[in-house]
């Protein structure tokens, strides 16, 4: 259908098509302008104990456009992901986690929180993640202990052996993983008992019917004992009432995430929160 008008142009004949292409192709333009312009954020989430104990943050990356307005992740990962710009935006996200992570560590009040961060299968995946990781560690000056990766299962599957061996090298210099949205891919037992994981991560879409939908409650009961049997820690997300959180603690799971606690803040609010000023 499509046919090569010149370098680096198609021409498709369905007008929706050609659409969607150019939409995708300005999209990527726009990602790699963001990235030289400095255009990213990292804002960071609470993540707390069932006394209410702040024990650390997620990092979740935010898009601030020239003109103000801020695009969350689902507006454009998926196009970072595609391209392949994600593994440079990741490398920024990274520094810029260990940064704050680092500052955090300088301050005896801050000291033992623990940041967590999100990395792509394919950034992940790189021949040089390692190698680039320990750059960011020496340059920081980070205690790798206080940092966790966040990987998810499709990336498991990916590529086992690789995903293991990379996991296990990290895992000798300090760093902790949890695997994220768990329930929703398909990661088999058998994967899981095979990989250096330190904590699961219970989707939010299992959290937010959890209190009427008798199916998800079933989910969520069975990953807290999955990871209970496997001892993983578990910690939930999309945590939003009162009454879900009850639900957690009676199933056995204190760790919690979500708008019940607070929306991911600015790295100055975070510290804030931390330090117990709210
Ligand atoms: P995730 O890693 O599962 O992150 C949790 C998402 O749930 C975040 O959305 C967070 O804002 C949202 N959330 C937190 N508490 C609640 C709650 O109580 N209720 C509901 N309904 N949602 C809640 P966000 O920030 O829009 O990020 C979406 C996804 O984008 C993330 O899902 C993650 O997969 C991806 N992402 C975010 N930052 C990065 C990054 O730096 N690198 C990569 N590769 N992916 C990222
Ligand atoms: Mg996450
Ligand atoms: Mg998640
Ligand atoms: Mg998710």
């Amino acid at each position: 259908q499509a046919k090569a008008a010149g370098r680096n142009t198609f021409r498709f004949h369905d007008p929706a098509v050609q659409a969607a292409w150019s939409a995708r192709a300005e999209l990527e333009g726009s990602l790699r302008r963001a990235l030289q312009h400095d255009e990213f954020i990292l804002h960071y989430q609470p993540q707390l104990d069932r006394s209410g104990r702040v024990l650390g943050a997620e990092a979740l990356l935010r898009w601030r456009l020239p003109n103000g307005k801020v695009l969350y992740p689902a507006e454009f990962i998926r196009a970072a992901e595609e391209s392949g710009i994600i593994v440079e935006i990741g490398k920024w996200v990274l520094r810029t986690a260990c940064a704050e992570l680092a500052r955090w560590q300088r301050s005896p009040d801050t000291a033992g929180l623990t940041l967590s961060v999100n990395v792509s299968a394919r950034q992940f995946n790189q021949p040089d993640f390692v190698p680039m990781l320990q750059g960011i560690f020496e340059h920081s000056g980070v205690q790798p202990s206080g940092l966790k990766l966040e990987l998810t299962e499709s990336l498991v599957i990916t590529d086992f052996t690789q995903t293991a061996h990379t996991m296990a090298t990290l895992k000798r210099r300090g760093l902790s993983f949890s695997l994220d949205d768990f329930g929703t891919g398909y990661s088999s037992l058998a994967y899981l008992r095979k990989l250096p994981l330190d904590q699961l991560k219970i989707d939010h879409s299992f959290m937010r019917d959890v209190l009427t939908d008798q199916n998800d409650a079933s989910i969520v009961r069975s990953i807290i004992a999955l990871g209970d049997s496997l001892g993983l820690q578990v910690i939930a997300e999309g945590v939003e009432t009162l009454g879900q959180r009850q639900f957690l603690s009676d199933a056995g799971c204190y760790l919690y995430q979500g708008f019940l606690y607070q929306h991911a803040l600015s790295a100055e609010h975070f510290t804030q929160y931390a330090r117990g000023v709210h």
